[in-house]
């Protein structure tokens, strides 16, 4: 495994595996179970995915060490606000069955997550998530939380893959001490991402699969990445990307796939903002 080391100096597996969409909570279970065997030793859930307790459940019977394990969950819209943060994360705590988190973040930059990072501040202060970050922030909401708040975010969770590569905020990123760690690296499987003829090419080029080309590119770009499969057999591949090196070539095809935007989600779109200021988890 490789590790990137974040602004506060606790150390992150660069390659981790996501549970979102999996809501069945055995499924839930023998996927983590699948990912810890593997060798996969950071889990990426949210309360809002609801299978925290699944998460937990394998995690307790795989009888790892807990400092051996990277787990990260993400407060909800629902429970922004400094006492509403401060509750879910005992909630998020007791669901997982752990006494600390190793990464707490803010799902959404929506409600009240002035309030929320408040709480989180704390809690880090008081050992109880060894780092704390932000999902789905956007250069200009990235930018006002650093300047208007003590603790700088370990890691900033965006969307990111070849046809996203936040070629703007990355740079921003690098410039506040910001660790990206991106989700859905396969784009959730839309455009026919496992069938790109440039991500195709590549993989023949070095004997590996599209999904493992763009895992491997994530890792050469520093970009923590979380895979999700519910396929013991894809749970396997997608970890199996640490012996190949993609060279200057191969990232400046891949670099050409960029569309500079999402197609999955709009942060801008108030339809969107409504939806998931909606949506509540408990
Ligand atoms: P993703 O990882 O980009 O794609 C998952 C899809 O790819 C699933 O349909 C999966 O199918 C398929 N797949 C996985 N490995 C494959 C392989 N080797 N070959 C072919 N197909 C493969 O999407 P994601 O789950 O949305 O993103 C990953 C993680 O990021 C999530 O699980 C979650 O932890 C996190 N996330 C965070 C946010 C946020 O707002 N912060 C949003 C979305 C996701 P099967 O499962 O059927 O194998």
């Amino acid at each position: 495994m490789e590790f990137v080391t974040l602004n506060n100096g606790v150390e992150m597996p660069k390659l981790g595996f996501g549970v979102f969409q999996v809501p069945d909570a055995a499924a839930c279970e023998r996927a983590v179970s699948k990912a810890l065997e593997v060798g996969y030793r950071l889990i990426d859930t949210a309360a809002a995915y609801m299978n925290e307790e699944a998460v937990g459940a394998a995690l307790a019977k795989s009888g790892i060490a807990r400092e051996d394990v990277f787990v990260t969950t993400k407060l909800w819209v629902q429970d922004a606000g400094y006492e509403g943060a401060k509750r879910a994360f005992q909630t998020s705590l007791d669901k997982l069955g752990l006494d600390y988190l190793d990464l707490y973040l803010i799902h959404q930059p929506f409600g009240d997550y002035y309030g929320a990072w408040h709480a989180m501040e704390e809690l880090c202060e008081e050992g109880r998530i060894r780092a704390i970050g932000v999902s789905n922030f956007e250069p200009a909401r990235l930018v006002d939380l650093v300047m208007n708040n003590k603790v700088v975010p370990a890691v900033n969770q965006v969307e990111h893959h070849p046809f996203f590569q936040q070629a703007a905020a990355k740079p921003l990123m690098a410039e506040l001490g910001v660790q990206p760690e991106g989700w859905g690296p396969f784009a959730e499987g839309s455009q026919g991402i496992f069938a790109n003829e440039t991500l195709a090419n590549v993989a023949a080029k070095h004997g590996k699969t599209v999904a493992q080309v763009i895992l491997r590119w994530h890792m050469q770009d520093d970009v923590v990445a979380i895979p999700k499969s519910v396929h013991a057999e894809r749970i396997e591949e997608n970890f199996d990307v640490f012996d190949f090196e993609l060279d200057a070539e191969d990232l400046a095809a891949i670099a050409a796939l960029d569309q500079g935007k999402s197609s999955i989600v709009d942060h801008h779109d108030p339809a969107f903002a409504k939806m998931l200021n909606e949506l509540k988890v408990h």
